[in-house]
């Protein structure tokens, strides 16, 4: 027998088989329980009058005032001429405001009568004001209308006669049904009582037809919670199996190479945050367990060295590794600065890229099949490219976000012991997402810059101030400092965006007579990027004109001016990223944001954070508070392994971190849950496991299975 919840919506009083198939056609809802969980996209709240006095902040929901209009009174001139009216409600005073229909208005209220207006009050010079109230007349004798959803009707729907209301009947039958008391709850009990969340009943209830704010806020955080809860579950477990079912190679010695080059070849003293962060990395991978690491160091904090010192560590104990970069110069870069240490400790690199040629290639297939070859430095050329190892232990993926999780994935064949691997990323991650999108990785943190570097200056300025602009220029190159000039190219408009950056070098080179001028761009022929590049990095080109194709780390320590042209078209992240190509050295150096003087008061604000900070995390927060999670570019880009209908990863961070909380004690106390061997939580220590009796645990079960088996795509990896 089914159960009541599963019941064909076309059962449903009022439904039937018609409506029942546009409701699933345009809503996705089939049956009884389908239907409560289409949520309200807002709500309103109609149950009761409110004083203007107590109205507060910028943010009202739309709500309802009785009281009396005391005048009227026309303002403005033709279009944008409006009425204002003046409301009390016998202590404070609101305005009401209409811009069409005037005459129509004004003849229609009349002072001295008792009205109830609704609406969304807006904080204008001071005083709250509603624009295009509804109006009627107060009847004392009606019953309130309540606290109610609204629903979101699509065109399909409307057309075949759907509204708001037949929701609230459709739901008000289902609630009303004797069958809804049967409904089970979906949270185990002691997380309910833990985190003192709202039954599910009176969760959906409210959902639909809140009590009040209260409860509608209880009831929206039950349901983040629950959803929060069970992808953490899910992460969890998955990493925790993974731990268990995938083996890593046990590295039992720091050898000789490591020691030497650490005592004797070192270029510079490593920082405390350098030093911590290899100690992880090195407990890791000595504990027979795959390594999978997120490491995360701002620009400029030194994570290539750290890369470097992971791959000794390997390579004492008799493996090879492979340090994966996202593009060509950025490998190439690599390759030389790897290069230059690794003479100093007997240890063999070779570069592979795309433009590798035939017959070196050959050569570098064969060491590294006869083992001869210690670190092969390249780029996804490299897992394309059929490389066979003889015998691979880490692997270093650099500036990760250009790398899926099925790119990762690739990097061992099913079944094999799976090489180390140590993610490196320069975006800070916010928290929430290292706890969802990342949350089956191990986070390290490089929090602390190589000591003598001067911070760099960062200008918001608008076209009219160019010379200034130039003069700063002037002034650097003169003291022979190079300067980058960017330009932004998005792929919708590359045409005009090329165009821009050509006429930018052509006026950098009428401009800066004398210096000499390069040319970048990501439509260029890889060996023209690479000539031109070069130029810069041997200084023999002074300034270099760019699209972001220089985003990801390219080091140039004599650099000291960046210019980002049309930086309103840039995320925070990626400014952020752009300007950590200066102050690489000891001196002074300027970041300049040239904006367009008539951006929005929005986008301002975001230059101004560019100025006011150079915390990689804060501008990691605030760009994704703007721009919400979805958007988050880059760290973004492999795809969220989920979707999320309640939550929202930008606002909701205390609530994923005691969903997490949850989840991890639920998964220590519940042996059942875990694959055999699967002993420690990967991430954090539990403080009390939570234990399940045997229906939670197959409801758990059930309700993972329903919510996500789906939605998750795990097996690449596992
Ligand atoms: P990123 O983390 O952005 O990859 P890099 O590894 O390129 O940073 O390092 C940036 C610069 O800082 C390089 O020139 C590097 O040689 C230097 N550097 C790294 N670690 C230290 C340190 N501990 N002390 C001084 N300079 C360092
Ligand atoms: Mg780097």
């Amino acid at each position: 027998m089914p159960e009541f919840f599963d019941n064909d919506i076309k059962f449903l009083k009022g439904v039937g088989e018609a409506r029942a198939n546009t409701l699933s056609k345009e809503t996705g809802v089939a049956n009884f329980r389908d239907l409560l969980y289409y949520f309200p996209f807002r709500h309103v709240d109609r149950s009761r009058f409110y004083q203007i006095a107590d109205l507060q902040g910028e943010d009202l929901p739309a709500l309802q005032i009785k009281g009396q209009f005391i005048s009227f009174s026309s303002e403005g001139e033709g279009a944008r001429k409006r009425l204002r009216g003046l409301f009390t409600d016998g202590r404070k005073m609101i305005e009401t405001v209409w811009f069409n229909n005037l005459k129509y208005f004004s003849s229609q209220y009349k002072p001295g009568v008792e009205y109830v207006i609704f609406g969304k009050p807006s904080l204008y010079h001071n005083i709250y004001s509603i624009a295009h109230p509804e109006v009627e007349i107060y009847n004392p004798e009606k019953p309130p209308i309540g606290f109610r959803g609204v629903y979101t009707i699509t065109e399909g729907l409307r057309k075949k006669g759907f509204s708001v209301l037949t929701f609230r009947r459709m739901v008000e039958e289902v609630i009303k049904n004797p069958g809804f008391r049967s409904l089970p709850e979906t949270l185990p009990s002691e997380i309910m009582q833990r985190y003192h969340l709202m039954p599910l009943k009176e969760a959906l209830v409210n959902m639909h037809f809140p009590q009040s704010h209260e409860t509608l806020q209880k009831a929206i955080e039950r349901f983040k919670f629950e959803e929060l809860y069970y992808i953490e579950l899910n992460i969890l477990r998955f990493s925790m199996e993974r731990g268990a079912k995938i083996k890593g190679y046990p590295f039992s010695k720091i050898g000789e190479k490591f020691n030497g080059f650490y005592a004797n070849g070192l270029p510079f003293e490593l920082t405390g945050a350098q030093k911590r962060v290899l100690k992880e990395i090195w407990k890791d991978m000595k504990g027979g367990r795959q390594m999978n690491r997120l490491l995360q160091g701002d620009v400029g904090s030194g994570k290539t060295m750290v890369a470097f010192l992971t791959c000794l560590m390997a390579i004492d104990n008799g493996f090879q590794t492979a340090i994966m970069a996202p593009t060509e110069i950025l490998a190439t870069q690599h390759y030389e600065t790897i290069s230059n240490w690794a003479l100093k400790c007997g240890v063999s690199v070779a570069l592979l890229t795309g433009s590798t040629r035939q017959k070196d290639r050959k050569l570098i297939h064969a060491a590294l099949q006869n083992g001869s070859l210690d670190i092969l430095i390249g780029t996804h050329a490299l897992i394309e490219d059929n490389v066979q190892f003889q015998k691979l232990g880490t692997v270093v993926i650099d500036e990760q976000h250009r790398f899926g999780v099925a790119q990762r994935a690739k990097m061992w064949k099913k079944g094999d012991t799976a090489p180390h691997m140590l993610v490196m990323t320069a975006t800070p991650i916010p928290r929430t997402l290292a706890m969802t999108v990342y949350g089956d990785l191990d986070v390290s943190v490089i929090d602390e810059l190589p000591p003598g570097r001067t911070p760099i200056n960062t200008l918001v300025r608008w076209d009219s101030s160019r010379v200034e602009v130039d003069n700063l220029i002037f002034s650097q190159l003169k003291q022979g400092r190079q300067v980058y000039i960017v330009y932004p190219l998005i792929q919708d408009n590359e045409k005009l965006d090329l165009k821009s950056l050509e006429l930018g070098y052509q006026r950098a080179c009428d401009t800066f007579v004398g210096y000499k001028v390069c040319y970048v761009h990501g439509k260029m022929k890889p060996e023209e990027k690479e000539r031109q590049m070069d130029l810069f990095v041997k200084g023999e080109a002074n300034i270099m004109v760019a699209t972001t194709v220089i985003e990801v780390g390219v080091n140039v320590p004599n650099a000291t001016v960046m210019v980002i042209e049309n930086a309103e078209r840039f995320g925070l992240s990626q400014l952020h990223q752009l300007r950590g190509r200066v102050g690489r050295g000891a001196k002074q150096s300027y970041c300049v944001l040239m904006g367009k003087q008539t951006s929005g008061a929005e986008t301002k604000k975001r230059l101004a954070i560019m100025a006011e900070t150079t915390d990689g995390f804060l501008i990691s927060e605030a760009d994704m508070k703007m721009r919400g999670p979805g958007d988050m570019e880059g760290t973004m880009q492999s795809g969220m392994p989920f979707t999320l209908r309640v939550a929202n990863l930008a606002r909701d961070g205390q609530i994923l971190s005691r969903a997490r909380e949850a989840a991890l004690s639920v998964l220590a106390g519940t042996k059942l849950l875990l694959s055999p061997g699967a002993s420690d939580s990967p991430n954090e220590k539990i403080k009390h496991p939570i234990t399940l009796n045997d229906k939670e645990i197959n409801m758990t079960r059930h309700e993972l299975r329903m919510r996500f088996a789906h939605s998750i795509d795990w097996s690449l990896i596992s």
